[in-house]
């Protein structure tokens, strides 16, 4: 679906003649909340692409990007303004709930969260199975900070700022523009360290992509999101400790017990290859299920899916299909709020 450059947005569109409140058309309305990240942040010199720090504030950022305010009526909130590798579980849900309430405001057609590329994938996915609105949610973030030479933050603003003022990018689940891509929550993942071109989504494939000021969407989400997700932020109060371990020739047991020890409630394993367990790597799960920890097998490997196996039954496992690990622990967190039947979480590993 080719999408044109937007019209000024029409409110009413989709109404039958005789129910148009008015003909009166208005720019979109999108509010810009930022979170910090690369594309907040300033080095010394232009050359610098690495070793800078988060310095800007979210109307800075915007303000590189004057062309913006042709696409839509734009709002600023500041929520945070830091890597996003310092991220934690309550800044999650502040953000989650804050993002709520700003989709909740029938003023507001569209969000745009500016965020560190780092764990950009953690935060989209946990919004992608939250939210509870069809309103278009576009996260963006830069590989180069706003200093850099050729610094890719302000046209992947510009590109978000028009996903998010796109009407037919409603109901698409949360969206992530990076690099003329328009990659999908759930699929999107950060595939190389310093690239441009980091983020991909492989097998899974992007939405869309925008070229020549054109928002072109080619396929839609086949998992469950927002709206169709049985998680909601008003019945979180926190989320539950959940680890992620790696397994690897010559691995120990001794780290399965530290995490369940300290207090875990799911262990996620970045497993080798289809979400094999070594020796190791199976004492720890049959030691988390006979503490009443959740163990899901995800993959190190990073594409491809980790099927279910036969030993998954009698050891109590969730098989983690195409999730990878710090997404497979975005899921974990959120179905551990509703149940600890193993077999109703891999009902969620299979639907969302
Ligand atoms: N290097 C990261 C970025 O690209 C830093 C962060 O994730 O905040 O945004």
């Amino acid at each position: 679906m080719t999408v044109s450059p937007p019209s000024p947005y029409d409110p009413d569109a989709g109404a039958s003649d005789s129910g148009k409140a008015s003909s009166r058309r208005r720019q979109p309305r999108i509010v810009l909340l930022g979170m910090g990240g690369t594309i907040a942040s300033s080095a010394g010199v232009a050359t610098q692409l690495h070793d800078y720090t988060v310095t800007d504030t979210v109307e800075a950022v915007l303000a590189a990007v004057p062309q913006a305010h042709e696409l839509a009526d734009i709002r600023c909130e500041q929520l945070a303004n830091i890597d996003s590798h310092a991220i934690d579980n309550a800044m999650l849900l502040q953000l989650a709930r804050r993002a709520e309430a700003i989709l909740q405001d029938p003023e507001v057609d569209g969000l745009v969260i500016t965020h560190g590329t780092d764990t950009l994938e953690e935060t989209a996915y946990f919004l992608n199975l939250t939210l509870k609105s069809a309103k278009p949610v576009v996260l963006v973030g830069a590989m180069r900070p706003a200093t850099a030479l050729s610094a890719d933050g302000p046209l992947n603003l510009h590109n978000a700022i028009r996903l998010a003022a796109c009407a037919e990018a409603s109901g698409m689940g949360v969206l992530v523009m990076l690099n003329d891509r328009i990659g999908a929550a759930r699929y999107v993942t950060k595939a190389s360290t310093t690239v441009t071109d980091a983020f991909r989504s492989f097998e899974h494939g992007n939405l869309g992509e925008i070229a020549g000021s054109v928002v072109y969407l080619f396929n839609t989400p086949t998992r469950l999101h927002t709206l169709a997700t049985d998680f909601s932020l008003a019945a979180i109060d926190e989320l539950p400790h959940v680890d992620i371990l790696y397994d690897y020739q010559g691995a120990g047991s001794h780290l399965y017990r530290a995490a369940i020890d300290a207090g875990a409630r799911g262990i996620v394993l970045a497993a080798t290859g289809n979400g094999s367990l070594s020796p190791a790597a199976r004492l720890g799960a049959e030691l988390a299920t006979q503490r009443g920890v959740m163990f899901v097998r995800s993959s190190r490997v990073g594409q491809g899916v980790v099927t279910s196996l036969a030993d998954d039954e009698s050891l109590g496992l969730v098989a983690a299909g195409s999730l990878n690990p710090q997404k497979a622990r975005v899921l974990l967190m959120l179905a551990l709020g509703r149940t600890r039947d193993f077999r109703l979480i891999q009902g969620y590993f299979d639907r969302y």
